[in-house]
Formats: structure tokens, sequence, C-alpha cells
């Protein structure tokens, strides 16, 4: 079996779904083996001789070893000037190299001219053209060396980010045409969301054998004829994969404590669109997991992919810390609103935490379901802020209940915690193709594919996305105070990369 992390994703951590594949496939002792084709395909680019350069390109390809070291050592996070002129260049050399292709290549972005990825005919397309995708080169080479080393039955696609679906699919194309005989699987994050929409018809008949919703461990031993007992949880494994050459200074160690979300109620949120059960795992196995993953593997960062960390585990992680920072998403309420915990985190390494703030208006927040009060996510702020913990909030506009009042009260709770906040993330609502608020709305599809998993609306109060985004530009962004925590976030890689500006003392 061979397990594939498809290009492109942010090649800064090993992937956390395959690494809990890799936990299960080695618990019952089954051979297998795991191609990161995103780190891999990525330095492959980069590296590749472009046929025409200009000052800029020429200057970052002479740059190129040094931009990749710096990244991998704490030297570009104590200097912003160096990494911002790191990233900026390795995303040049990626779009020189892939324009012919018809493709805008970024490190964590893939868009091509025509096709998109939430047509299903596009993604056959590409899986009928191979040869077309700027990847091809890289992928051809390395699975003919790996299926001929191999001799797979089976090779599993991890699909989680549409910017991955285009080569996913490419990539399959070739392997049908190529070696016909081997059986194919495709599950992961986005093909959870396709097959969990309502009048779900599966599109890739013939491209791809089997189609896995939801955590992939049970159907994947079942494909090899393994029948695992029910409730066991696997603990992740990461030793197939390349742990040194992520860009990142030292090893990030993905870990997620549960799927779906404690809370479940937001009504905008995917998740609960989804109907994505809540399944945490034993509060004692994580323990003994996460104090097992860094003694086995040296470590720089965990990172806690849950969609929010339940008040068990943060309890649970004070009291047993992993000898290694970590960060991960909360939600602003209890037991945040106590400095005392604030601070056990704080000792227990938390470097920082994610903050779905969303609105600063209360009655947008009740609307939404948030289940956050105004005052309990400032004292969260002030808490943290206390205790060291840096914050990454984000925001989002453009919800049915808001309008430019609402948004202004946003503004106003940002300026007023400008000191308590580490970075934004500012967004504009997307509306869940099947989510509650979308029944009722007139909606139309948003990107215009049979795979959308969002739909545009007609806002109620006529708030549309040209007045918000009027609104950010210029208004939002332009706020002096907002536009200096703005200027902090990490191109590119964000919230992935800034607890290392933090631990850096940047931010705090
Ligand atoms: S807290 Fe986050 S993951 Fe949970 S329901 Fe709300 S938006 Fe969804």
């Amino acid at each position: 079996m061979i397990l594939i992390h498809p290009p492109v994703a942010k090649p800064c951590e090993p992937p956390g779904g395959i690494g809990k594949l890799c936990g299960a496939l080695s618990h019952h002792g089954m051979k297998y083996r795991v191609l990161d084709a995103n780190l891999e395909g990525l330095l492959s680019l980069l590296k590749a001789p472009l046929a025409s350069s200009d000052t800029w390109t020429s200057r970052a390809l002479r740059h190129l070893s040094r931009h990749l070291a710096s990244l991998k050592s704490r030297d570009a996070y104590r200097d912003e000037g160096r990494y911002r002129r790191a990233i900026k260049d390795l995303n040049r050399l990626l779009e020189m190299t892939a324009r012919p292709s018809r493709v805008r290549l970024g490190l964590a972005n893939y868009e091509h001219e025509d096709l998109s990825p939430a047509r299903s005919k596009d993604l056959v397309r590409a899986a009928e053209n191979p040869e077309d995708n700027p990847f091809f080169s890289y992928f051809r080479k390395r699975l003919m060396e790996l299926l001929t080393n191999e001799q797979p039955s089976m090779i599993g696609f991890s699909l989680n980010y549409l910017s991955q679906a285009l080569c996913t699919f490419a990539m399959i194309g070739f392997l049908r045409r190529e070696w016909s005989g081997v059986k194919l699987v495709l599950g992961g994050g986005l093909v959870t969301s396709w097959m969990r929409r309502p009048h779900w018809h599966n599109p890739f008949n013939g491209l791809v054998d089997h189609l896995v919703a939801g955590p992939g461990e049970t159907p994947l031993l079942s494909l090899m004829g393994v029948t695992p007992s029910t409730n066991i949880h696997y603990e992740p494994n990461y030793d197939a994969l390349p742990i040194r050459d992520y860009l990142a200074p030292g090893l990030i160690l993905p870990y997620g404590s549960s799927s779906g979300c404690y809370w479940n109620r937001c009504s905008f949120c995917p998740e609960r669109a989804e109907g994505n059960p809540y399944i945490p795992i034993p509060v004692g196995e994580v323990i003994r997991d996460l104090l097992h993953l860094v003694d086995h593997q040296e470590s720089a960062l965990i990172h806690l992919l849950d969609n929010a960390i339940s008040l068990s585990i943060m309890k649970a992680i004070s009291e047993h810390p992993p000898g290694v920072p970590w960060y991960g998403f909360a939600r602003m309420t209890r037991p945040l609103t106590d400095p005392d915990s604030c601070l056990a985190l704080k000792r227990s390494g938390c470097v920082m935490l994610k903050l779905g703030l969303e609105s600063g208006d209360q009655a947008v927040l009740d609307n939404l379901q948030k289940g956050v009060h105004l005052e309990e996510a400032s004292s969260v702020l002030k808490n943290l802020k206390k205790a060291g913990i840096a914050t990454y909030v984000y925001l989002l506009f453009g919800t049915p209940r808001e309008g430019l009042i609402e948004a202004r009260r946003t503004l106003e709770f940002v300026v007023k915690h400008h000191d308590c906040i580490g970075f934004l993330n500012l967004a504009i609502f997307n509306m869940p193709i099947y989510g509650p608020q979308a029944r009722g709305m007139e909606t139309k599809t948003f990107y215009e594919g049979d795979l959308s998993l969002y739909t545009s609306f007609d806002h109620p109060a006529g708030w549309s996305r040209q007045l918000i985004r009027q609104f950010l530009d210029k208004e939002f962004k332009r706020h002096p105070a907002i536009s200096a925590i703005l200027r902090r976030d990490p191109p590119v890689f964000t919230s992935n990369h800034a607890p290392f500006f933090t631990m850096e003392g940047r931010v705090g």
C-alpha cells in the first residue's frame, strides 16, 4: 500500500490525516510506504531549471538554498524582513515555473486559468491530461520508481484542500493509464465534504475504485482485509514521512484529540452542516500519545488539530505538560476566562491559541449561536495576554445578521483589545450550501461547480461582498492599531508559522 499527500498544501508539517492512517497500518503490522508528493513536488519545481527569467527570478534562484535553510532554522523567525523575502522569492520561483501550464502556483496555492477544483468535469479533464500538470515530470518519475520497487496493490490519496484537487486527479489519471491494475482509494477532508452533500452521486466512477468519507483508518484496514476492533484508537505515526525536510525550524507534530466539535452549534459552521459527529479520544490516551510522540521524535512544536480543544484536554495538558510548546484552536469561554487556568496553560507550553471571535457585536454572535459573550471574550484576551500566550483571532464579516453598524462594532472591539491580539484573520462569510442558514434565503451557486461547498446569497440588509470589501479595505484595515496587527501576519504560512515568531519574542 502507498499513501500519497498530493500538492499543493502548506509544506511546513507532516500531514496529520496520513499520520493517523500510518498509525493504524503500523498497529496491525501492515506494510506501507508514504509519499509526501506535496513537499517533494514543490522542492523539485523550486529547483527546476527555468526557461526564461527576469532579474527578480534569477536572484530568487541564486538565493534558493539560503532561503530554504533560513526557513528551516530560527534565523528567518528572528528577522521578519528575511522571512518575507524568502517566502516572496520561493513563491516567485513557483509562479514562474508553473506559468507555461497556465497555473498560478505558490507555496499554498494552485489555481488553473480554466479548470476549477469544484467542477467534477474539470477534475476528470485533469485526470485525462496529466502531462499538462506542472508537477508531471516530478510525479511521473517518482511514481514509476515507487510502483516498480514496491508493486503495491493499492494507492490511497488524502485530499483535504481545494488547492490539492487538480493535482490529485492528474496523478490518478496518470496511474490509471500507466498502472491500471492498482486499486485507487480517495479520502480526506475535501472528499468527506463532497460525500456529505445531500444527493451526492459519485462522478469519478472508472477513475477511483473507492471513495472514503470521514476518518479513513477503519475503511482502509477493511480494504486490506483487516477487521479492527471497534472503538480502537491509533496513535499517529510519522516515521515514514520526511520529518526533517519541512519548511519549519524543527518538526511540527500534528495531533488531533477529537474529530467534529464539542460545541457543534455555530450556524455558519461546515462541521455542523456536514453532520460530522463529535468523537473525542479518551483524555488519558491523548496524554499518553503526546508524551510518547515527543519522546519518540525530537519536535519543535505540537499543533493540536482539534476544531476546538475541549476543557478536559486543556485541564489534562495543564496537569501533564507534553514538554514541547503547543498551540491550537480554543473557544473564547471557560476555562480561559480564569486567569489561573491561562497561567497553567502557559506553564504547560501553550504558546498561542487560535480564537474564533467572528464578530464584536453581541446580537450577531447570538444569531450565529456562537455561545460567546463579549465580556468573556474580552477577559479571555486580557488573561491570555497577561499569561504570555499569543492570540490569533478570527473574524467573519458578512454573516446574515451583520450590517455596517455591526461591522463597526467589531472594529471598535478589536481596537479596544489591540494590545491583546497577536494576529488577525479576516474572512468574508461563505454560506455552507446545505447549512441551516441557507434554508429560507435567496441563494446562488458560488463557484458554479457541482462540487461547490458554499453558496452566495442575497444579504437581507444589502451588506454585499463588494460593500464588505470596501469597508475592510478603506476603513477596517486602515485603522493604525489594526494595520499594525495585520502587518505581523506571516505571509502564506499564517497561523502555522506564527507560533515561531511568538517564541522568538516578536509577538506576545
Ligand atoms: S466552535 Fe468552531 S468548529 Fe465548533 S461549531 Fe463553532 S465554528 Fe464549528
